[in-house]
Parts: C-alpha cells; sequence; structure tokens
C-alpha cells in the first residue's frame, strides 16, 4: 500500500506553520476519533494516519528529512508511523483534544488502590486565661482506635498474608465500559470485593476480626500555642483514629474553650481591668495594685484623675497566635461612690457640695466616654 502525502492528509501547503498544522491536525483527530465513530474501521485508519502525519510534520527534524526524502527518509524516524498503537496516539498527543473528550478517555487511566485512611477524632480543651497567654501543653487521654497489636493493622491472622483480590486482580478498582452517543466511555469505580484495598484476607486475625484496628486509649500530649482563642481549631496530624487495614491514621482536632477569668477581660489581644478607686484617692491622687496575667502589679494615679481614664500598660496584654506581638492591658478607672454615709461623713460632704473646686469644669484634657470608645474600638 503506498503512502498518502503527510501534508494530503492534513490538508496543509507544504509552507505550513507549526500552528495551521497543529490546528489541521486537531480537526482531523476530532473528525475520526474513535469516540465519535465506534466499530468505524475506516475512521480508525484515518486517526492512525493523521496522527502519523502529525508526528513527522510537528518535529522540525523529521519534516525537513520527509521534505528532502519523502517516505524513504522516514525509515528509522522513530515511532515508524503505522507501529503507533491506539495508546500510543492518546499518550503523545492526548493534550491536544484538550477537554473534548471528557479528558480521561483511554490516556492515562490511572489504577490506584484505595488507602484506608482513619476517621478524625475531636476534642475540647478549655484553657485559662493564664494558659492563653503563656501557651501550655496539655495530656489528653483519648478513646480512639488504634492498630491491632496482634497482626500489626493487616487484618490477617498471624502466618497468612493477604491474597490478592480476584476480581480486581489487586488494581482496587473495577472498569466499566458503557455505550453513549459519543461512543465507548470507560469508567473506572472501587471494587466491590475488597472495598478498594485490592487484598483480601482469608485468614481473619481474632483480635480486630480483620479490620487492622482495636478500641483503644493513649494519652497525647499537646502544644497548645501562646495566643489561641475560644473557638479556635488546632489540627494536629495523625493523632485521630488508625486507618483499618495498614491505613493512614486520621487527624486529632482540638477545639479551644476558654475559661473566664475572675478579674480580667479578653478583648482579642487586649485585656480589660475596672479599677475602682475611691473619689480621695481620685482627687489625691493614689497607688493601685492590680491583677495582670503575669501576677499582681503596682500603678500610680494621678492626683485630679477623673473617673473613665484608661491606663494603658503596653505589652501586658495576650501575646498573638501568629506572632505579631503583644496586646496590652488596659485598666479602667471608675471613682467609687460611697452608697452609705455617717453623719459626719454627711456634714463633711454638704461643706464640699458647696465648695466652689467641686464644681464639674472639664476641659478639652478631660476626653469624653465616647472619645475614648471611639479610640480604643478603631
Ligand atoms: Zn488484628
Ligand atoms: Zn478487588
Amino acid at each position: 500500500m503506498s503512502k498518502r502525502d503527510y501534508y494530503d492528509v492534513l490538508g496543509v501547503g507544504k509552507s505550513a506553520s507549526a500552528e495551521e498544522i497543529k490546528k489541521a491536525y486537531r480537526k482531523m483527530a476530532l473528525k475520526y476519533h474513535p469516540d465519535k465513530n465506534p466499530d468505524d474501521n475506516k475512521a480508525e485508519e484515518m486517526f492512525k494516519e493523521a496522527a502519523e502525519a502529525y508526528e513527522v510534520l510537528s518535529n522540525q527534524d523529521k519534516r525537513s528529512r520527509y521534505d528532502q526524502f519523502g517516505h524513504a527518509g522516514m525509515r528509522n524516524g522513530g515511532m515508524g508511523g503505522s507501529h503507533m498503537s491506539m495508546d500510543d496516539i492518546f499518550s503523545h498527543f492526548g493534550d491536544i483534544f484538550g477537554g473534548a473528550f471528557g479528558g480521561g478517555f483511554r490516556g492515562g487511566q490511572s489504577s490506584r488502590r484505595r488507602v484506608n485512611r482513619g476517621s478524625n477524632l475531636r476534642v475540647k480543651v478549655k484553657l485559662s486565661l493564664e494558659e492563653v497567654a503563656h501557651g501550655v501543653e496539655k495530656k489528653i487521654k483519648l478513646n480512639k482506635y488504634k492498630e491491632c497489636e496482634s497482626c500489626h493493622g493487616s487484618g490477617a491472622e498471624k502466618g497468612s498474608s493477604p491474597s490478592t483480590c480476584p476480581t480486581c486482580h489487586g488494581q482496587g478498582q473495577v472498569t466499566r465500559i458503557t455505550n453513549t452517543f459519543l461512543g465507548q466511555m470507560q469508567t473506572a469505580s472501587t471494587c466491590p470485593q475488597c472495598g478498594g484495598s485490592g487484598e483480601m484476607i482469608t485468614n481473619k486475625c481474632n483480635e480486630c476480626y480483620g479490620n487492622g484496628i482495636v478500641k483503644g486509649e493513649e494519652v497525647v500530649s499537646i502544644n497548645i500555642p501562646a495566643g489561641v482563642a475560644e473557638g479556635m481549631q488546632l489540627s494536629i496530624s495523625g493523632k485521630g483514629n488508625a486507618g483499618a487495614r495498614g491505613g493512614v491514621p486520621g487527624d486529632l482536632i482540638v477545639l479551644v474553650e476558654e475559661k473566664e477569668h475572675p478579674d480580667l477581660i479578653r478583648d482579642g489581644n487586649n485585656l480589660l481591668y475596672d479599677l475602682y478607686i475611691n473619689f480621695a484617692d481620685a482627687a489625691l491622687g493614689s497607688t493601685s495594685e492590680i491583677p495582670t496575667i503575669d501576677g499582681k502589679a503596682r500603678i500610680k494615679v494621678a492626683p485630679g484623675t477623673q473617673g473613665g481614664k484608661v491606663l494603658r500598660l503596653k505589652g501586658k496584654g495576650i501575646p498573638d497566635v501568629n506572632g505579631y506581638g503583644r496586646g496590652d492591658l488596659l485598666v479602667n478607672i471608675n471613682i467609687w461612690t460611697p452608697r452609705d454615709l455617717s453623719k459626719e461623713e454627711h456634714e463633711m460632704m454638704e461643706k464640699l457640695r458647696i465648695s466652689e473646686n467641686f464644681k464639674p469644669n472639664p476641659t478639652s484634657k478631660d476626653k469624653s466616654y465616647f472619645d475614648r470608645m471611639r479610640e480604643f474600638f478603631s
């Protein structure tokens, strides 16, 4: 059988550019694609012929050899044209079809065994504010699936080993060919007999009944970084339930909860504390002891301090969980107004009430409560 001219096969001229050749081949390949022409030998021949022509003309070396010597120059030309199988064509030129045939048609069919993955385990840890501020190592006892020690997770009785699944021949998948309007389509699904593992256990382990995993206890220590917050989840890879029959373990998901602190309120990375001082301390100035996350501290209150003033203790808050510095401790000063007064106190207060210095006289330095709120929450 004499061969047709490669340029004729693709329907392009001798001076066609690489792009034109590619375009022409794509058109031919789609037209004669076996998906569109099932059981059509003529179409298959045309499909192969186009692939052969493209194989030569898309390669600079082969093309110039072909231009000089014709088909005679192709005898040692690597793929040798007619020896190309359908699989060769798909693996070499598969990308040219783009997504036209749903991607995986024939080429690159992967037969993968399924690996059993253990389920994730979820636990809650309740942390004090001190633990949040400093980070903490928590030991947690887990009730979980562990690898069966008797069979080392294989699920097979001692002395026996799993055999290859007869249904999928160890592939873990079975392929099914269906006829669609585009032609034959190949679909792969998990092997129903072995569940995708590719193996069958004939003599099951007595301890785990062939599962390779058993219920047990394990103490896991978890390093909780400083700065975590209520509702955050830490994922610890591989500390969840063991996977059946030698599979991979799931993850341990740790949900963070915060205990309330008796004095300090958390606001993001800042801490808030309400300090109450009496009227005399505010007027005369004083020193007060306040709680911080690192123990007690003393702060000075200047004479003439107004109620509602906020003192900021830089860096005395919670460290940022991502390492971006540390929050502050904000001390909100409240002036305590006495509820019960003795007769003497009452008389003293009456005198003070009419004193000129006791008239409220706020200046621009005494910012309003609303101004301060705007500052702190902006
Ligand atoms: Zn076992
Ligand atoms: Zn199978």
